[in-house]
């Protein structure tokens, strides 16, 4: 069997070196996922099983040195899709971060429907089937990811009609009161886009829901039990909440970076208790409302300052759209007012980074942090919420969560707060930092063993078996 990865970047790092271009892996959760789960595979069954992963390697290359790239990346088990550097700003700071992000996030306000992106939208979707189509060979199975490619498996349907094709939506879907906002034409082809595939994921029940609803709703087509007849092909509509790579966020790294790390922030937090805020820039990452809430907790509880730490981290992200400079200029001016008025010679009471951290600083600051305050306003799953749970090896720490995150429906045993209630947030640091070491350890462990249990390996595997089933059982219907 050979898997083809769909997705609109490369799991790769570009680099420009002594004039050269180099490419480096990513060790992005999906990418060690699919291959632990396809080296289990090759170790189980005398099959053979490869991938090979197809998006945008994250630069532009020029005409001339395209060939290069590809023959470099056939190594890398990736083919490149070149895209030009307008179409790159229309196709993906346009329609995808400026359309359906907003959109599918609960920002509506935020979306600008610009009849341009729309075109480049549909144009780099055919670029990408293209390129599918110049690597597809008998046999292979093609597995298509995220909101940038949503009218690819239809278009890709219309050429391959025996291959199964699968599409993981790796953001929420919205309520249908909120999609039908898009324009009728575009609303359409979207979900006529998505049912070219045999199987179309989820993270959660209700996003899969969402889609049910806004495909009877807008195309007529009702379903049983999630399954759906479109045009010649069977498709089902399924929920598979994604997992993380458990064992590297619970194991610790032989390395001396993350000793390091480690050290530096003991000797950083020593005497203080440390909550820990990480997330891409984006407004819907609820980051003001969290800093409000943290600003209520040290106004309402006097004895807690001078002993409480927020370590803030967030990672600079789509730095081309409007949206994202003016909240970080209202991030800065919120921690500054926090650090002014709370903060003494001795106490910060924000710890603010605004920067990317790689696996190690990352994974010592899950170490060494009693807290994780996680409050999206929106967010498909969140991630780092799991990983925090995972981190925790003396299973001590506590996890305050929003409601809003797709992660709260398998991490109930965390403190579940709404967003938008700044008086909850605060009310739950204290809890967070005032709950009893039995009952953190009572709340992780269960949460601890249904993550170890849905990882990222039994994540891609649940999501590939299903598709091949579907495909046996659609042949054996015919
Ligand atoms: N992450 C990272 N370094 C950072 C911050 C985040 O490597 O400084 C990783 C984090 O470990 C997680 C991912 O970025 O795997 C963020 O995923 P999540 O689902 O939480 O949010 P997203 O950014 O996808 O909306």
């Amino acid at each position: 069997m050979r898997l083809l990865i769909v997705s609109n970047r490369l799991p790769l790092n570009g680099v420009q070196k002594d004039g050269k271009l180099h490419f480096e892996q990513s060790a992005g959760g999906l990418v060690s996922g699919l291959s632990s789960y396809l080296d289990s595979l090759k170790s189980s069954s005398a099959q053979d099983v490869e991938y090979v992963w197809i998006g945008w390697p994250g630069i532009t290359v020029q005409d001339k040195l395209q060939t290069e790239v590809k023959n470099v990346l056939v190594d890398l088990h990736a083919s490149p899709v070149f895209l030009s550097e307008k179409a790159m700003e229309k196709f993906y700071l346009g329609f995808c971060n400026k359309i359906i992000w907003p959109l599918f996030h609960y920002f509506p306000y935020n979306t600008i429907y610009d009849k341009d992106y729309w075109l480049q939208y549909q144009e780099v979707n055919k670029i990408f089937r293209d390129a599918v189509l110049e690597v597809i060979k008998p046999g292979d199975v093609i597995w298509v990811h995220d909101y940038h490619l949503m009218l690819l498996p239809a278009l890709l349907r219309e050429k391959l009609p025996q291959t199964p094709i699968g599409f993981f939506l790796h953001i929420p879907f919205p309520a249908f009161e909120l999609y039908r906002l898009l324009p009728t034409a575009w609303g359409q082809e979207i979900l006529r886009g998505l049912l070219g595939a045999n199987l179309i994921g989820f993270h959660t029940q209700e996003y899969a829901q969402y889609f049910l609803r806004s495909v009877q709703r807008i195309l007529g087509y009702g379903h049983r039990l999630g399954h759906i007849l479109f045009q010649s092909h069977a498709v089902k509509v399924d929920t598979f909440p994604m997992g993380i790579d458990y064992q590297r966020y619970h194991s610790t790294p032989t390395g001396s970076e993350f000793g390091q790390n480690l050290n530096e922030l003991e000797q950083l937090l020593d005497g203080y208790k440390a909550v820990l805020s990480v997330d891409r820039l984006d407004y819907s990452k609820g980051i003001s409302h969290r800093l409000q809430g943290y600003k209520l907790f040290l106004e309402d509880n006097p004895q807690w300052r001078e002993q409480v730490v927020l370590l803030m981290i967030v990672v600079p992200s789509r730095i081309g759209v409007e949206h994202y400079q003016l909240m970080k200029r209202k991030i800065d001016e919120l921690v500054g007012e926090i650090n002014g008025r709370f903060g003494t010679l001795n106490w910060t009471p924000i710890i603010y980074q605004y920067k990317f951290l790689p696996l190690d600083s990352l994974l010592a600051m899950y170490r060494q942090s009693d807290v994780a305050l996680i409050t999206p306003l929106r967010d498909g799953m969140n991630l780092v919420a799991k990983e925090y749970v995972a981190a925790r090896t003396d299973q001590t720490g506590v996890l305050i969560l929003s409601e809003m995150a797709g992660a709260a429906k398998e991490l109930g045993e965390a403190l579940i707060v709404n967003p938008n209630n700044i008086e909850a947030i605060a009310e739950a640091l204290q809890q967070a930092l005032t709950m009893p070491e039995t009952e953190q350890i009572r709340r992780n462990q269960v949460m601890q063993q249904r993550l170890k249990g849905n990882d990222v390996v039994r994540w891609s595997g649940n999501f590939i078996q299903k598709l091949l089933q579907l495909q046996k059982e659609q042949f054996r219907a015919l």
